[in-house]
């Protein structure tokens, strides 16, 4: 199932057939009841109870120690109900743990899904023990799809932050990509920057792709989304198109380096080693692989680290 209405179907991180059932976050007693026969997958801190291609789940006589529970939903044809036990005990041994980055290209879609919405509360619920208002504590509440303060009860929603990447060609169909001194050496991606208050995506898009490659972009078109819990983005593709290359040129901060590629001056980089590309996780890769068409599978893999 998915449900992007663009040309990026699929995307690693947006493929979950989870019912959310967000009308029992609010009913206690549903949320126990399920709860007794729930398959609950433990996060330790944000690391998943999981193998190398699969989650595990525990049930609830398992679970012991202090956490918070995160009701997750329901899987649509069999209603077995899931929730995570975020935790910072060990609870399970060091080798069964794994970060979503290591597994999430692994996982079927329906564990795929659980796996991004536990991570991304995991991520939430850390960061916001307090009151954004009066700095007292808050406590999860709703099934941990809401934090409360136990001083004045103001409600704390989840944050997600929308950031937009972009792949930036020009009339002649060639891509830019650009490098961030903080990447792996040689890795080379699509632009991206966070939607500012008051911003559109669309003017998003402008702006960053102007601020950190020089390029000015008219036609902006929607390609696709999937969340980035890392910790709490979601990211919007678009692709855009400039009338003149001849502008590029790296900010010098964000992005140190910049270069166009046609499709066989991109197979050849890779063949060669010459760049990295982005891992197959991420939205960008798949817009990179979007642009390349046909035979990108093939001809783009080398030196993948996933
Ligand atoms: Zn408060």
């Amino acid at each position: 199932m998915t449900s992007n209405a663009g040309p990026l179907k699929n995307l690693v991180m947006a493929r979950s057939p989870i019912d959310r059932a967000s009308h029992l976050r609010m009913d206690d007693g549903a949320l126990e009841r399920l709860w007794a026969e729930a398959r609950i997958l433990i996060l330790v801190e944000d690391r998943l109870h999981a193998s190398d291609t699969a989650l595990n789940f525990q049930s609830a006589k398992e679970i012991t120690g202090t956490g918070e529970r995160f009701f997750l939903g329901q899987n649509v044809e069999t209603r077995e109900s899931y929730f995570a036990w975020h935790t910072s005990e060990m609870l399970v041994p060091e080798n069964d743990l794994r970060t979503l980055r290591q597994v999430g290209a692994s996982l079927s879609d329906l564990e795929a899904g659980l796996a991004v919405h536990a991570v991304g509360l995991a991520h939430w619920h850390a960061a916001h023990p307090r009151c954004s208002r009066c700095g007292a504590a808050t406590q999860s509440t709703f099934g941990g799809a809401v934090r409360i303060c136990v001083e004045d009860e103001s409600q704390h929603h989840p944050r997600t932050d929308p950031a937009v990447i972009v792949l930036v060609k020009d009339r002649e169909d060639r891509l830019l990509l650009g490098h961030q001194p903080t990447w792996p050496e040689k890795r080379f991606s699509n632009f991206a920057g966070f939607v500012e208050p008051g911003e559109s995506f669309e003017q998003c898009v402008v702006r960053e792709v102007a601020e950190e490659c020089g390029v000015i972009v008219g036609e902006v078109h929607y390609l696709g989304s999937q969340p980035w819990p890392f910790p709490a983005s979601i990211m919007i593709a678009f692709e855009a198109v400039t009338e003149d290359a001849s502008t590029a040129k790296a900010d010098g901060e964000e992005i140190t380096e910049i270069r166009w590629f046609s499709r066989s001056e991109m197979k050849s980089a890779v063949e060669t080693g010459e760049i990295l590309l982005p891992p197959r996780i991420s939205v960008s890769r798949r817009m990179i692989e979007h642009w390349y068409g046909v035979g990108a599978r093939e001809d783009l893999t080398k030196g993948d680290d996933w």
